[in-house]
């Protein structure tokens, strides 16, 4: 069985009249945020302590697939997965990103070194996530 997916309810009618004030009138405020946290998620892809942090969970694959050729290991259930179903994860998240004020510490924790990021599969970065949002509301 598949595990429960969060269910979260649309809103049906567009708020009235969300200012606009971001790029030429077309980007609210929390859009605009959006738009500079994806920007900057993108580019820690090529920072490097990620990269090795990738590399130092990896190992030769010896399984049936012909075209896998590494595995990563979990730092929590310490199981091997393919690339693909791991995460490389912030153990102090990055947080959140709403306004300018955010903006150093999201930057400063976003872009850390190898001792703060750990590979985990989707499961247990699922978890993770949500123990931190869960936390974050009491
Ligand atoms: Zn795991």
């Amino acid at each position: 069985m598949k595990s429960t997916k969060q269910v979260r309810k649309r809103k049906k009618s567009s708020k009235p009249r969300v200012p606009k004030p971001r790029n030429a009138g077309t980007m609210t405020e929390s859009a605009f945020w959006s738009f500079i946290r994806s920007a900057l998620r993108q580019k820690s892809r090529w920072w490097k302590p990620i990269l090795q942090c990738k590399l130092a969970a990896r190992r030769a694959y010896k399984g049936p697939n012909k075209r896998q050729k590494f595995e990563y290991q979990c730092a929590t259930c310490k199981q091997w997965f393919q690339e693909k179903k791991i995460n490389v994860d912030h153990i102090n998240p990055a947080g959140s990103l709403n306004c300018a004020a955010d903006l150093p510490g999201f930057v400063e924790r976003l872009f850390c070194e190898q001792d703060n990021l750990q590979v985990l599969c989707e499961k247990c970065h699922d978890i993770k996530t949500k123990i931190e949002k869960d936390g974050k509301r009491s």
